[in-house]
This record gives C-alpha cells, structure tokens and sequence, in this order.
C-alpha cells in the first residue's frame, strides 16, 4: 500500500494537465486532477479552438464577395453574432465534456477548485488535503495588460469571447498572435480595426519577410496601422472609448483589445513556499525532464513559459507520463516545431528566421516567391501568397519554410515532416507538384535569391 493519497496530482484542467493525468492513468497510475473552471483550459475554454471558429466564421466575408466573381449572384449577406457566439459555445461545451469524459475513461478522480501545493507531496484544494508521489503544475497562462493610465477599460482576448454584439470600431493595443488574429475576424465581421503597435512590424520573432508581407496584406484588407506609437492612455467618451497615442493621435472605438502578452499563472499557488524555483517572469524553471528544483514536482505547459503552444503542452504532458510511469527518460525536443497565426490570410512557419539561419550557420540559399493564388485571378482581390525557404549552403538541408496564404498551417504541417526528417532542397526538387495548386510552388522554387 502506498503511502501516498495518490501517485500523480495535477494541478490544472488545460491540454497539458489533461493529457498527463489521462496517459498516466492509462499506464495504471492512481491520478488525480483538479481545474477551478471547466476542463480544457485556454486552448477549448478561451483560446485555439472559439478563435478558430471566429476566424472561420468571419473569413465568408471574403467568400461572399469571391462567389460574385464565379457567376453566383446572392442577395448580401447578413450576420448574426450571437447565432456563431450560440453555436461555438454548444462545441466548446461537448468538447470540455470529452475532455472530462477522457479522464474519467483513465480512472483519473476530478476535483474542482484550484489546487495549492502545500509541500513536495502535498496538496490542498478548496480546504480538502491530498498527498501524491508526483505532482505536476500544469496551470497555464493568462494574459497580461499594459500599464497604461485607463487600461481598465479595455478587454483582453477572454472576454473577446463573451461579447454580447460586435463592436463596430476597435482599437486593438500589440501585434503578436493574439491581435493579428483577433484583428482579422473583427475586420471580417466588418468592424473597423486599427492596430497600434510600438515596433515598426507585427509579429516579433518571425521571419523579417514574413512580418512584412503579412503585415501589407492586412493594410490591403483595411486594418489601419500606427506604428512605432504606443497608447497613452484610454478614457471614456460616452459609451466609447477615447484612445490617445504617443503621437498625439486620438482615435474613438466601441472596444479596445490589450493583446499585449500572457504571463505564466503562477502567483498565490503555494510554488514559491514549497521550494519551486520561478523565472523573472513568473514561470516554472524546470529541467529538460519537466522537473522543477523540488524533486517530485514537474511542470509542463505554458506555466513554463518555453513553447507557448498546446501542442507542445500536450506532448511534454505524454512524454512526463511516460517517463514517471513507463521507466522512460525521454526530453522534448524544441526545434522545428510547426506554428501558424490564423490571421487573414493565415501564416504558418517550420524551423529557423532567415536571421536566425544567418546567424547559426553563417551560409544560406534563400529561394521565395509571391503570387495571386488561382482562385483570386477571377477575382478583384488582390491578395498575394508568399512562400520562403531556408536551405544551409553547406548541406542543402532545408531549415526553413515559411508561408503566407489560403491554406498555409494545412500545407506547412506536411512540410513539417519533411523538415523534422532532414530534407534537403533536392528533394523538395525532386518532389513532383499537385497541379494547380499553391504548394507545388515549394517544390518548383528554383532560383535562389540574389544575395
Ligand atoms: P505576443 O507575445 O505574441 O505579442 C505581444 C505583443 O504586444 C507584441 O506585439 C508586443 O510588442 C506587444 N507589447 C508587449 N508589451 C507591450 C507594451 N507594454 N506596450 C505596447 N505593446 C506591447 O503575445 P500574445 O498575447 O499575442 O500571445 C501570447 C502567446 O500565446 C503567443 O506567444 C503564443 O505562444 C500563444 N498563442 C498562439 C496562437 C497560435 O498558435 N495561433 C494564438 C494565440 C496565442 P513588441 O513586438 O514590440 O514586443
């Protein structure tokens, strides 16, 4: 008999949480999970899933106009908030089900509360004590606001999906995932956006070309942006909000959005006091096995702030379960994991920056192309698609591949293997295309750019 309650305890009902506490209960661990909200965290609740269902909601905008093009006449059509609100909040409910469903077929028990950890084996939640042999913090992230003089008027992304109706103008404070996609459904649904960013360009961290390119696509689709400005402060003008910019620009919105950053969400978890170890940020400091400085406390997700994608939670979630109930000793690996931000158009990303390329290998082959995708050419859209790879000179590896347009996370997710398996720029050549299709480009780029 063990001496502990239990012989794992999760802290937090998101995609990590979930899929350590369901794998080592499928490994014949006794589990035990705790969530104060629903299960399913940011990524089901607040985050991937509601946004992609705006995202495809709000994108019919730009279909409707492609239909007149193709000879289908159609009266314009109307939209109904809360009939897509309605809708996706029903499939966001039957998935946090499945994923209570998925626990419960692991034999793992559910408490809801938010958990504390009160020692290396030990925790409360809502005043009823547990000991484990493993604990894992999988608590997550929420996101942070600007300190800004009246930043309290302003939303962030999880009451973006509370909204009763559709603001008609917003103010959107950051350029990073969260507002570029946001800003694409909102303009979609036909909101008047304006983007207010201190660097030059959205996205920091992607590709220089990439930022760019996206970046006048979203003009074309008329996003306004203020770059290099900051936002002053924010005041109520009647029912909208004032917004002053560094510049001296006043801009009036019925919403303003602060996607400026998450934070890990660490604080008052009893983490400090038991003896784990956190960054500068608020994050988890662990090791590459998950481990944090108490030995029999692991943390995965973005309560460690590494990768910040539920992908990679839920990976570092199974290879934990494994290594803590399968005799494993397996760490994961960060490189070459694929991303896409699903703005309009999407983009989507494997492996290095041409800078990052530049700078660790010294010698690279840039081969990118631009073009109107088929299915505009009978149309009056303007929007190019933009493809980019990397190759190292000195091996001909392809170590990265970058895209902007219709399809690009579907189509730079099969690429991804192909990278993840060392190809190289010849066998991307001696791959045949799909014809007509905007992916046969990346194995018909032959002309490097010109350096
Ligand atoms: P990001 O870190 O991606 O972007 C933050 C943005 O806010 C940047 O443009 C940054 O500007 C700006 N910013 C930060 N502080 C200030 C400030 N004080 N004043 C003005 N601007 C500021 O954060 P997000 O919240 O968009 O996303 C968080 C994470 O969530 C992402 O990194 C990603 O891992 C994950 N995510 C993933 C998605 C996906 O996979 N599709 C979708 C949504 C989120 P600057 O560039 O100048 O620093």
């Amino acid at each position: 008999m063990s001496q502990f309650d239990y012989d794992l305890f999760v802290l937090g009902g998101g995609s990590g949480g979930v899929r350590v506490a369901r794998w080592s209960g499928g490994l014949g661990a006794k589990v035990a999970i705790c969530e104060s909200d629903r299960f399913g965290g940011t990524c089901v609740i607040r985050g991937c899933i509601p946004k992609k269902f705006m995202v495809l909601g709000s994108h019919f905008s730009d279909e409707v106009e492609l239909m007149r093009s193709y000879g289908w006449s159609t009266e314009t059509p109307t939209f109904d908030w809360n009939t897509l609100k309605a809708a996706r909040d029903k499939e966001i409910a039957r998935l946090s089900g499945l994923y209570e469903g998925m626990l419960s077929k692991n034999s793992v028990d559910r408490f809801s509360g938010r958990g504390v950890l009160t020692g290396a084996h030990s925790v409360e939640v809502d005043g009823k004590h547990f000991t484990s042999k493993y604990i894992v913090v999988a608590v997550g992230g929420r996101p942070t606001k600007a300190n800004i003089p009246g930043m309290e008027l302003s939303v962030t992304s999880n009451e973006m999906f509370e909204l009763e109706e559709l603001p008609k103008k917003v103010v959107v404070a950051g350029g990073g995932f969260i507002a570029v996609e946001f800003a694409g459904i909102l303009k979609g649904f036909g909101s008047e956006v304006d983007i207010v960013i201190r660097a030059d360009k959205i996205l920091r961290g992607f590709d220089e070309d990439v930022r760019g390119h996206l970046q006048s696509e979203l003009q074309k689709k008329g996003i306004r942006f203020h770059a290099g400005v900051t936002i002053e402060n924010i005041g109520a003008a009647g029912t909208l909000r004032a917004v002053t910019l560094s510049d001296g620009t006043g801009l009036k919105a019925d919403l303003v959005l602060c996607a400026t950053g998450r934070a890990p969400n660490t604080a008052n978890l009893g983490l400090e006091a038991a003896g784990v170890k956190l960054g500068t940020r608020g994050e988890v400091l662990v090791n590459e096995l998950s481990q944090t400085s108490v030995e029999s406390v692991y943390a995965i997700g973005d309560c460690t702030d590494r990768v910040n994608l539920t992908p990679v939670a839920t990976t570092e979630g199974t290879l934990l379960a494994e290594n803590l109930f399968n005799g494993k000793k397996y760490s994961m690996e960060y490189s070459n994991i694929p991303a896409a931000v699903f703005s309009q158009p999407p983009l989507a990303t494997v492996g290095l920056t041409e800078a990052e390329a530049r700078s660790r290998l010294g010698e690279v082959d840039v081969y990118e192309c631009q073009f109107r995708a088929l299915k505009f050419t009978l149309s009056p859209s303007q929007e190019r698609t933009y493809m980019k790879l990397i190759v190292d000179s000195k091996t001909d590896r392809v170590v990265g591949c970058h895209m902007i347009g219709s399809d690009a996370p579907e189509i730079v997710q099969g690429l991804a293997i192909a990278i993840k398996a060392g190809a190289k720029k010849h066998d991307f050549d001696a791959t045949i295309g799909i014809h007509p299709t905007s992916a046969e480009e990346f194995v018909t780029m032959r002309t490097k750019r010109q350096k």
